[in-house]
């Protein structure tokens, strides 16, 4: 029986999705969470309520890793107390592990690899029908079907949605092409029906999602660009807007820069992650760009769409980092004055190919390094926030302030919060908001006026 077919057989039942990582598991947990609510299942906060426990793992971070063993290895007592408790993990860590997740937890009833997400409700029968423990871990599979994604409702007004899965850089650093697989992007007659369903329920903002949205395209026939899509995109009616991650600095075009300046429902809001400022590094990492290409292409697209924001990731202590690459790196952050950054300790991750790279760094020193660089981006973003104060901001509002009343938040175009007096029959539509003041990274707004 397919899982599509499959009505309220979880009535009554529970169940709770923890995730770790990406944007992508956010994505994932969201259609699994859609899956277990057309079989019944209620969702529930409270871990030790819940008839199904989930762990949609990531493996990119050893500490998110670390995270999971513990919080699966406090399970056992309640497995002990609730023999029927079925635990299950998915996502990268389940991808890469397989059996030696089970081998390590006996008391862990399902494994589920990153292509298996659409099998999850049936994998959960087999095991409430006896069947244990199930190690379901496909090397290739179908991706969620638009119909899979537009099951997820956990929010009204914004969907994430996947365009493309997989990704066929290698990244030295990097476990995703590993255990997500080659890229595979989704044909754009099926990504428009998607988004076209997603309008009609009432979603105005989709955040279209990849590991590199900009090589969209170049694994279909017909190749379809990434900008292409985004114009089919803009022309869906009810959506207000678009916006997309990740984006590598090596693939990103023209093209693009120039649909993100024509389309009107494109936000100006860029993430493009650096990584680091060193040339000489950034070789090591295998990103296939230098240190002047990435600043040479943040300047052109800033004269392209002017006032765009523009964040990025960079990480602290990779393997042969000197004390002058790290100066590299705090030199581009300030030429390029990002709105923001995620700023990450390196650490090794098992398969990749910079597990075997010589020169790791101190933990000190890359202590000390991601302390100083978080310090001097932290004052660079509020500076460009409070440059926007006695500015017009289009906002979309998204909900109601929990810490003020009487007010709304949404966020800007360029993906900044903001709080500005509002009442609920605003959610869902842009105004404009005249900023007052910034407070604690949210533009705090005077007035609100219908566009
Ligand atoms: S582009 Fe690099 S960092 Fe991003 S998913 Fe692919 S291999 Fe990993």
């Amino acid at each position: 029986m397919s899982h599509l077919s499959r009505q309220r057989d979880g009535a009554g039942k529970s169940v709770h999705i923890t995730t770790f990582g990406c944007q992508m598991n956010q994505h994932d947990s969201g259609i699994v969470a859609g899956l277990f609510k057309k079989s019944g299942y209620l969702t529930t906060d409270d871990i030790e309520d819940a008839d199904v426990i989930l762990f949609n793992t990531c493996c990119v971070r050893a500490h998110a890793e670390q995270r999971l063993y513990s919080r699966v290895s406090q399970l056992k007592p309640l497995k002990i107390r609730k023999p029927h408790l079925i635990i299950g993990v998915g996502g990268c860590v389940a991808q890469r592990e397989k059996a030696a997740l089970t081998d390590r937890f006996p008391f862990i009833d399902v494994v589920f690899g990153t292509n298996a997400v659409a099998d999850v409700i049936s994998l959960v029968e087999r095991v409430e029908q006896g069947e244990r423990p199930i190690i379901h871990v496909p090397e290739e599979g179908s991706a969620p079907s638009s119909e899979l994604a537009a099951t997820s409702d956990r929010l009204r007004i914004h969907a994430w949605v996947s365009v493309m899965r997989g990704c066929d850089n290698y990244c030295s650093y990097c476990v995703v092409p590993y255990v997500r697989g080659p890229q595979r992007s989704k044909p754009p007659d099926e990504i428009l029906g998607n988004v076209r369903s997603l309008a009609s329920k009432g979603v105005v903002e989709v955040t279209l999602l990849g590991q590199n949205v900009n090589s969209y395209g170049q694994d279909l026939d017909g190749g379809v660009s990434f900008s292409r899509l985004l114009e089919i995109l803009n022309d869906v009616s009810g959506l207000l807007r678009v916006r997309f991650t990740t984006s590598h600095p090596k693939d990103i075009s023209k093209e693009l820069m120039e649909a993100m300046r024509d389309l009107p429902k494109v936000c100006e809001h860029l993430h493009l992650p650096v990584q680091s400022g060193s040339s000489r590094i950034l070789e090591r990492m295998n990103r296939a760009y230098t240190a002047d290409e990435y600043v040479r292409k943040v300047d052109m697209l800033r004269e392209i769409v002017p006032g765009i924001s523009v964040t990025t990731d960079i990480i602290i202590g990779f393997p042969g980092e000197s004390d002058d690459d790290f100066e590299q790196t705090r030199s581009l952050v300030e030429r390029v004055q990002f709105d923001g950054a995620y700023i990450f300790k390196y650490s090794s991750r098992p398969g990749t190919a910079a597990e075997h790279f010589e020169g790791k760094v101190d933990e000190m020193i890359i202590a000390k390094r991601h302390k100083a660089l978080l310090e001097f981006q932290k004052s660079i973003s509020i500076r460009r926030l409070e440059a926007l104060a006695g500015s017009d901001q289009c906002v979309l509002a998204e909900e109601y302030d929990t810490t003020r009343e009487g007010r709304l938040t949404g966020r800007t175009r360029g993906h900044r919060v903001a709080s500005f007096p509002g009442d609920g029959s605003q959610i869902g539509k842009e105004v404009s908001v005249h900023i007052a003041r910034v407070s604690r990274w949210t533009l705090v707004g005077k007035g609100a006026e219908a566009l």
